[in-house]
């Protein structure tokens, strides 16, 4: 090992950014370098996303930016690309510029999970998945935007197709998602949308099982989908996402057609596919295996943890079980990875990884919530309030706990905002369509972007 070893973290979310904190903060000046590779600038507090698409949080405060959080660590803004781990040399693709080599002498593999789709024809052109907060954003807007179209049209079927907003999967990126949002379009048509009435909006959640939240007992979910149902949305258990037509005609497994101009798949996650480009080694379902101290199984100087890791749990009697992919585990897996790079450069045993799962919360709207947590289950308020006290105290940082903190105050005080930002898609619009129309006295046809914002999401 060098004198100075360099760590590379591979991915700046959860586990990467309380890795990096953790080193940052134990391994003394000069003792090793850490170098933290991301495309984004930032790690994303995923749980609030829901918060952030439905008003509630301003996006900029579900988001920690890692240079001004990690000062003594080496941000890279850019992919890891592939990882040789036997010459422990990592391909980077920066955001600008050549592609380069870095090498290093421990590598912590972080780089979490992508959307989990099926080849469903007309998925990919219509739909958008909810794992980042340009998608949040995007959402939002284009929710608002669709309550615009539809106050501001007499035809009842442009009307209908933009009142129809569908999801597809329950578990509770999915569940929350589809409530905050509903919830927030119930609030802006109440109260700002007189042409528009609540029983206009049609909001549909398909789930191929028969349940949905799969965190919590059957009893809770079972209560979630009466609680959604009560407000009129429509809960599809055992149904299946069949296609999507060109005009957004959505197809489910039940026989029913309807056009929507808005599909979300929040229908799980699978391990980044980045990890076949490395010679780490992986299970079937292409997750990292790892022994319970984090290492990667026979690298003793390769670590990893969170969404793509195979981690057993020891808190199971179930032989092979491994940790769920949820943010409870990332956070503690990170500080135990931490605290054994540490040891084991100081020449300690590593120690193993354990924790038994506490439980879940989950939000449904403003002051509506559904949790289970250490076997104690609450609903309603209590359960919406315990979710915010439970991610104000998790999200990293004083500064963003203030910030989100004052966001909900704010919007208690002076209602939330429900003003579409659509213009933020593609704000070249304008000024293009100026230059164009002063040259050619016509106007350009509207971009792709824009298009998506004001109608269906098509790709193009
Ligand atoms: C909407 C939503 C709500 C959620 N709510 C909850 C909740 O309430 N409770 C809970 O326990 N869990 C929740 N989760 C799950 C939780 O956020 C994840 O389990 C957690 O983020 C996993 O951490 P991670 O570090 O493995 O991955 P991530 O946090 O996703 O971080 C992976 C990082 O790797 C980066 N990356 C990707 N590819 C590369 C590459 N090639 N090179 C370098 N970097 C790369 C990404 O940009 C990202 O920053 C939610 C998830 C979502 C999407």
């Amino acid at each position: 090992m060098a004198e100075r070893p360099v760590v590379l973290i591979v991915g700046g979310g959860y586990v990467g950014l309380y890795t990096a904190l953790r080193l940052q903060k134990r391994l003394s000046h000069g003792r090793a370098e850490v170098v933290i590779v991301d495309p984004q600038p930032h790690m994303t507090y995923q749980p609030f996303l829901p918060e952030a698409a439905a008003g509630s949080v301003e996006p900029r405060h579900v988001v920690v930016p890692l240079r001004r959080t990690l000062p003594r660590c080496r941000v890279v803004t850019g992919a890891v690309t592939g990882v040789d781990h036997a010459t422990k040399r990592a391909r980077i693709a920066p955001i600008e510029g050549q592609p380069y080599e870095l090498t290093y002498d421990v590598l912590v593999m972080a780089a979490g999970s992508i959307a989990r789709t099926l080849p469903i024809p007309g998925l990919a052109e219509h739909g958008i998945g909810f794992k980042n907060v340009g998608e949040a954003i995007y959402l939002r807007n284009h929710v608002l935007a669709r309550l615009d179209a539809a106050s501001s049209t007499d035809d009842p079927e442009v009307r209908r197709r933009a009142l129809t907003f569908t999801f597809v999967g329950g578990g509770y990126a999915g569940v929350e998602a589809f409530a905050e949002l509903e919830d927030m379009a119930r609030y802006a048509i109440t109260h700002y949308y007189p042409r528009l009435s609540t029983a206009d909006m049609r909001w549909v959640l398909v789930e191929a099982m028969g349940r949905i939240l799969p965190e919590v007992d059957l009893d809770m979910a079972a209560w979630t989908v009466r609680e959604l149902t009560a407000r009129g949305m429509d809960v599809r258990l055992n149904t299946r996402l069949e296609s999507v037509s060109e005009g957004c005609v959505v197809k489910l497994s039940d026989g029913d057609e309807f056009a929507s101009d808005t599909l979300v798949w929040t229908a799980g996650t699978k391990p980044n596919p980045m990890l076949k480009e490395t010679d780490l080694p992986v299970d079937e379902r292409g997750r990292v295996v790892c022994e319970a101290t984090l290492q990667v199984r026979g690298l003793p100087d390769a670590w990893s943890a969170g969404d793509l890791a195979a981690v057993p749990d020891l808190t199971k009697e179930t032989e092979g079980a491994t940790t769920a992919p949820n943010a409870q585990h990332a956070v503690r897996q990170a500080k135990r990875l931490a605290d054994n790079i540490v040891a084991v450069l100081g020449g300690q045993e590593p120690v193993p990884y354990k924790h038994a799962y506490a439980g879940s919360v989950a939000s449904l709207g403003l002051h509506k919530g559904v949790a289970q947590v250490y076997g104690v289950k609450l609903k309603g308020w209590p359960a919406w309030f315990m979710h915010r006290t439970y991610h104000v105290s998790r999200v990293p940082t004083f500064n963003r706990k203030a910030r989100v903190v004052a966001d909900w105050t704010l919007a208690a005080v002076f209602r939330r905002e429900v003003i579409s930002l659509g213009q933020l898609q593609d704000p070249r619009r304008e000024f293009v369509e100026a230059a164009n129309t002063g040259r050619t006295g016509s106007l350009p046809p509207p971009s792709a972007a824009d298009k998506a914002q004001s109608g269906s999401m098509r790709a193009s």
